[in-house]
């Protein structure tokens, strides 16, 4: 039986760890060829590859970093040579998952990172975005899944005021862009996580993170693969009169 995004091309940034690794290897499974972003991490990206490939599935690692402009062009020009070349500069799913948080009071953060954090969690999200929507329009299909966080919606706690302004951004760009591109078979989407449990935030660490899975109704923190099955959700064909939501996935945090 063929599976649903057979003969799809996915690209998911930052996918060498956590929500984007989860996301990469549903995607897999589900039957698309992946192309998994990296920055730091190249053994990482290769055991999320090979993941994939001991499943049955079909994945290349990419480094670029995406705090740089000259990362962010880099990984465009690799779509074109995506396996071998053989989806001719094709694109049919973008998954915007690379993303950093600065802890700590904003008065006290230092201005220089203002460039690298928006570069990163904003601009990146743009680029990219332009990029595969003019691959996807000619084609009449496509899904741009933007991750963002419930951090987009409300400033919930204090000291990630710049990753609150940064998650506010994504979620503008995805209604913005969903408006421009929704007749031509292009949905543009975002995903809201609440606290899930990967390196960024994990559930083992101490009193704050026992706080917050208290701020939840199902009393935890959320697993990168629930995140995945929103994303993958968002990528089928079904999901076509979906366009510019902000699906909310935080285990009732939000209600
Ligand atoms: P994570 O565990 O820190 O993983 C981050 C991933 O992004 C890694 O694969 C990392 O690759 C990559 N990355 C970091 N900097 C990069 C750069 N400059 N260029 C390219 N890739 C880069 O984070 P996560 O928890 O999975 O979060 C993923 C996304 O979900 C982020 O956008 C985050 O804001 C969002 N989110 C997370 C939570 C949460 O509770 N975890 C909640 C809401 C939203 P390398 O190691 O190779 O650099």
């Amino acid at each position: 039986m063929s599976k649903p995004l057979e003969n799809k091309l996915a690209l998911v940034t930052g996918s060498s760890r956590g929500i984007g690794a989860a996301i990469a290897i549903r995607l897999a499974a589900e039957g698309a060829s992946v192309i998994v972003n990296y920055a730091a991490s190249p053994a990482r990206a290769e055991k999320v590859v090979k993941e994939i490939r001991d499943a049955g599935g079909k994945a290349e690692a990419v480094g670029a970093d995406l705090s740089t402009i000259e990362g962010t062009n880099k990984l465009i020009a690799s779509i074109d040579q995506a396996f071998g070349g053989s989806f001719g500069g094709r694109l049919d799913i973008l998954v915007n998952n690379a993303g950093s948080v600065v802890f700590g009071p904003f008065m006290e953060g230092a201005e220089d990172s203002y460039d690298k954090h928006f570069n990163l969690n904003v601009r990146s999200v743009i680029a990219l975005s332009k990029d595969a929507a003019r691959r996807m329009i000619p084609q009449k299909w496509g899904r741009i899944i933007n991750i963002g966080s419930i951090h987009g919606e409300h400033a919930h706690v204090s000291g990630v005021t710049m990753y609150v302004a940064t998650k506010f951004a994504v979620h503008g760009f995805t209604r913005g862009l969903s408006r421009e591109l929704g007749a031509t078979g292009v949905t543009v989407n975002a995903v809201q996580p609440g606290f899930i449990d990967t390196e960024l935030s994990p559930a083992d660490d101490g009193s704050v993170a026992e706080a917050m899975k208290k701020l939840t109704s199902v009393g935890r923190f959320g697993r990168a693969e629930e995140i995945a099955s929103a994303v993958a959700f968002l990528a089928q064909p079904e999901s076509a009169f979906i366009n510019g939501e902000n699906l909310t996935v935080d285990g009732g945090w939000n209600a």
